[in-house]
């Protein structure tokens, strides 16, 4: 029989990436699917504690194995940010794409260092241990929006040595080299050696 892992999040998007990846492996339950319909808290100030917020939540209410990921925009010259809060960059109660790229590129308005990455951590909880997983893309925020794929920040984000944004190179190049597909691929290497 599969090994059952709970995937604590409610975007049906990444639920399918994920079973897409997983699913040979493990049998990837939503949150509806264990009729888990609250709104887990992320309120902690690292993407590590975010991800391992949400996984514990579940693990301790509903006693499963579970996985949950959360993922920043680090850029260099703003220090890092926006970091953890990169949904709620530009407004702090809503995520809105659009005045999140527009404020970036505002901030990043005559700066020369326009390097950045994207980071994805996901925390596992299996029999009680917690381990994590970090995929990281480096890359720079561009000058203007460019393409009109993906979603979130992809317009203005270009990965290292493509020249084009994320939006540009649509979803099959992004899915091979993006951050949460690395974090996703050292989840499932490490399953599938425990398998
Ligand atoms: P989450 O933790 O996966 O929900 O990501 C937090 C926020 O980061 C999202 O709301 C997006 O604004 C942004 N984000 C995450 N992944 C991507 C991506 O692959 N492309 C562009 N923006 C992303």
């Amino acid at each position: 029989m599969k090994k059952k892992l709970v995937f604590a999040t409610n975007n049906a998007h990444k639920l399918e990436e994920i079973r897409a990846i997983l699913g040979a492996k493990v049998e990837v339950l939503s949150l509806a699917d264990i009729n888990c319909h609250d709104d887990i808290p992320e309120t902690a100030d690292t993407l590590a504690g975010n991800a391992l917020q949400k996984a514990r939540y579940v693990y301790e209410r509903y006693g499963m194995d579970c996985f949950a990921d959360d993922t920043g925009l680090e850029v260099t010259a703003l220090g890092g940010r926006p970091g953890v809060h990169t949904a709620r960059y530009a407004c702090p109660d809503r995520n809105d794409p659009e005045a999140n790229t527009r404020k970036l590129l505002q901030e990043l308005e005559g700066k020369n260092d326009r390097s950045a990455q994207f980071k994805t951590v996901i925390a596992l909880i299996e029999k009680g241990e917690e381990h994590l997983f970090e995929g990281i893309v480096e890359g720079f925020i561009t000058t203007e929006k460019r393409g009109t794929q993906g979603f979130g920040y992809d317009p203005v984000f270009s990965p290292e040595e493509t020249g084009q944004t994320f939006a540009e190179l649509g979803p099959d190049v992004k899915n091979r080299i993006s951050h949460r597909a690395r974090a996703v691929k050292k989840l499932y290497d490490y399953l599938a050696d425990g398998c």
